[in-house]
């Protein structure tokens, strides 16, 4: 017994010594990285840290049967990048736990922090530590990401007033739909000599969603250094989950225009070819990662405009109202009904 814990540390170590050669990166803040009891970072000027932590389970969070370890450790880490995002925040520093179980092979564990690292780069993003554990189980995931702001600045969810428009990011419903589509393959087995009315690059474009999200890093810290939004959240549960967040938080009822709601053509054709509303996917799907802010209505031109310079597609859905009002929308025919509530929670 004795003789196998000491093997799996020894496993442990070489596993953490070749993250750390492969991962580790030195700038004058990170004072100390992987390699000791704790990481040490150079504070100079006076910031906010930001600080966000999620665990991930296999057969919860991900399915390694449609999922690459790649795509897992790719999401898990932008799901963390967007938490930061709706906060207008830089990420800068992240920290991963994980739980191997036997299945899964050094092989395995590299290609998920390929994933990690893949998610990393592309926000500039550098790993200073973690934690390395066997599991009798399945994989666990665990990350948590550091990002800072301006002292006093930064979007929350509480900041909504009565009367403030409602804007999106992107398109809603994307993911739900590529995840859709990666679970039909893998009923069938056959996914391309499958006859589908679903243009490929519609199929592509929506498996992509799912597999390869991009949080809108570069849209929070403009929402928050350019004082627009009076409140943000990232849509990670689906519209009408997050949307209710907003609401509580902020203490406001809230008015979705239907018809405003953004959803890509492949999400469309998707539903389409489905029998579907593609309204639900947008409604009831998580893990757009797309960013939901409210703005004052005296900023609806200013934020249109630098949008349009700077080419983020922002959207305006809705209206802030009072409380009582309650969180409603109106149909294409313009008849108000509440928003049913019927995003993805875990234990339900
Ligand atoms: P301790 O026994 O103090 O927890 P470890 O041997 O677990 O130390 O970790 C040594 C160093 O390697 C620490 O800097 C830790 O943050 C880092 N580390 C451990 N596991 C991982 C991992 N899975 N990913 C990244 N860094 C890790
Ligand atoms: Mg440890």
């Amino acid at each position: 017994m004795a003789h196998r814990k000491t093997q799996h540390r020894i496993q442990e170590f070489t596993l953490i010594r070749a993250i750390e050669r492969r991962f580790a990166r030195e700038t004058p803040q990170v004072v100390q990285g992987i390699g000791d009891d704790a990481s040490v970072f150079a504070v100079s000027t006076p910031k906010w840290w930001h600080v966000t932590t999620d665990l991930l389970a296999e057969a919860v969070h991900f399915d390694l049967s449609i999922a690459s370890p790649e795509s897992v450790g790719y999401r898990a880490a932008m799901a963390n990048l967007s938490d930061i995002a709706a906060m207008g925040a830089v990420p800068r520093y992240m920290l991963t736990s994980i739980a191997v179980p036997n299945k899964f092979t050094a092989r395995h564990t590299y290609k998920l922090y390929q994933g990690l690292m893949n998610a990393c780069c592309l926000h500039n993003v550098i790993l200073v530590g973690g934690d390395t554990s066997a599991s009798k189980t399945g994989l666990f995931l665990s990350i948590t990401l550091i990002g800072t702001t301006t002292k006093g600045r930064a979007l929350f969810r509480r900041g909504a007033h009565v009367g403030d428009l409602i804007y999106v990011t992107g398109t809603l419903g994307d993911s739900l739909a590529g995840l859709q589509l990666l679970i039909d393959d893998k009923k069938t087995h056959s996914p391309p000599s499958k006859p589908t009315q679903l243009p490929r690059f519609h199929r592509r474009f929506l498996i992509d969603r799912h597999l390869h999200p991009n949080a809108r890093i570069a849209e929070g810290q403009w929402l928050n250094t350019a004082r627009l939004a009076t409140s943000a959240i990232d849509l990670s549960d689906g519209l009408s989950g997050d949307l209710q967040h907003i609401c509580e938080e902020s203490r406001v009822g809230v008015e979705l225009d239907l018809s405003k709601i953004p959803i890509s053509p492949a999400c469309r054709s998707y539903a389409k070819n489905s029998h579907l509303q593609p309204i639900q996917f947008a409604l009831t799907g998580g893990e757009d990662y797309e960013l939901l802010f409210t703005i004052p209505r005296d900023k609806q031109a200013t934020v249109e405009r630098q949008a349009r310079n700077r080419r983020y597609q922002v959207t305006c859905i809705g209206t802030v109202r009072p409380r009582q009002f309650g969180i409603k929308m109106r149909s294409v025919e313009g008849h108000l009904y509440p928003i049913p509530m019927t995003s993805y929670e875990h234990f339900r």
